[in-house]
């Protein structure tokens, strides 16, 4: 008998006739022999509907409150979870997150989990129940007051979970098959990767891929949970993202996938003086702001005026605090002005086998050429390479660097059920 923790995302349970269809999964998961444990996520755009109505009533909603509207979501599809898979005949309970013991900081909006206390998951269990879970939320430690784990964030309670209760497996249920080499949106002969390493999958997650939360990534890899990502409108196998994949019978392929992101906006400090310690002042003072720095890109110094530009990217919800907050130190730090860009996007070639195999960066800025994409800002690591290109050019020089990396399919393979990605 194994331990299975399913994720369902929101276009799974999307109405009630998702609702009814996922919950007979659950019971023929449940009737093979399993302990079966379930998180979900809000219906469809539940999540975006109820931001939606807190911004009509507030500019700036308290990111208490915020939390205690957004996770009445998770709490809906729960409960008519529960009722499904009752109505089938079989014993299911749902619980909060907090309930759940899914205890985090007290960091609205963005908690992080300390520690997960499943004791009441247990003894679900252990009376042949299903346990039905709220995903992405929490309660924090030190205020008691409940939290959110950030968009997308069910992902990692299920990981959570899996961890807390040595599962043998965590399935993330959403609506395509799987991870794909690109966004089957964007290129509809991307192929399904049938097995891929949680470095490559992390570096996926960082760089736009949104099938997985960044943070279910790390999780897994930190406490070992295999994840098998797959469709819930279909029966077929998914990926598997597991520890590594050398040693299997597999060749490793050089390329895993081309992944974007459009959600970033560039900041340049024009003017800056070229002496020690002004990047660090830059950079202490967004730190100060808890805003996330993505690249970074700094010219040598005009020898004529002693100075230089510092750019950078950085999520577009953290734009205007991160504006504001240098704007404050302007006269301190000396620099000239700042420039900002919404209207950009980041497109990423990740492969393992980058690292042994010479001329991939050429090869895709080649591609990036042909496609007449022009690029802003470039950055790698040991086994990806980013650059930043107009918005607009985002689908050109994913589909030109996917094509010049063989990655195409001959048929279109990529099925896109739910369409939103959920
Ligand atoms: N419902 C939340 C969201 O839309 C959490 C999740 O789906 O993972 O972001
Ligand atoms: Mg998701």
């Amino acid at each position: 008998m194994a331990l299975v923790v399913q994720k369902y995302g929101g276009s799974s349970v999307a109405d009630a006739g998702c609702i009814k269809r996922v919950a007979q999964r659950i019971v023929a998961t449940k009737k093979a022999g399993n302990d079966v444990v379930v998180v979900v996520s809000a219906m469809g755009d539940t999540t975006d509907e109820l931001i939606d109505l807190a911004e009509q009533v507030s500019p700036l909603p308290p990111g208490r409150e915020l939390d205690m509207l957004l996770t009445a979501g998770e709490r809906i599809s729960m409960a008519l979870l529960a009722m499904a898979i009752a109505n089938l005949g079989h014993e299911a309970r749902s619980f909060t997150g907090s309930q759940a013991g899914v205890i985090t900081d007290g960091s609205h909006g963005k908690a992080r989990i300390i520690d997960v206390t499943p004791g009441r998951i247990r003894s679900a269990l252990d009376t042949g129940s299903i346990a039905i879970v709220a995903g992405f939320q929490g309660v924090s430690q030190d205020s008691k007051d409940i939290t959110t784990l950030g968009r997308g964030g069910s992902d990692t309670t299920a990981v959570a979970l899996a961890a807390a209760l040595d599962a043998d497996v965590c399935e993330i249920y959403t609506d395509v098959d799987g991870i794909f080499t690109a966004d089957p949106r964007i290129v509809p002969t991307s192929r399904r990767v049938p097995r891929i390493s949680y470095e490559e999958m992390l570096e996926m997650a960082a760089c736009g891929a949104k099938i997985l939360h960044l943070r279910c990534v790390e999780y897994a890899r930190r406490y070992g949970i295999p994840i098998h990502v797959r469709s819930s409108f279909s029966q077929k196998e998914g990926t598997w993202v597991v520890d590594t994949i050398e040693g299997t019978a597999m060749e490793q392929a050089i390329i895993s996938g081309v992944a974007h992101d459009r959600s970033e906006a560039k900041i340049t400090v024009v003017g800056v003086p070229d002496k020690v310690g002004e990047a660090a002042a830059i950079f202490g003072v967004l730190a100060n702001t808890e805003v996330n720095i993505d690249m970074i890109v700094q010219n040598v110094s005009a020898a004529s005026t002693g100075r230089t530009d510092i750019s950078f990217t950085l999520p577009e919800a953290d734009g205007q605090t991160a504006m504001a907050a240098l704007n404050k130190v302007k006269e301190q730090v000396g620099f000239e002005s700042m420039r900002y860009d919404d209207q950009i996007g980041k497109v990423s070639l990740i492969g393992a086998g980058m690292r042994s195999h010479p001329g991939v960066t050429a090869k895709f800025f080649g591609a990036i050429a042909d496609a007449g994409v022009n690029i802003e800002m470039i950055s790698t690591s040991e086994i990806r390479i980013s650059v930043i290109v107009n918005q607009d050019d985002v689908d050109g020089a994913v589909a030109a660097a996917h094509a010049a990396f063989d990655l195409d399919s001959e048929q279109v393979e990529a099925v896109v059920y739910g369409g939103t990605g959920r």
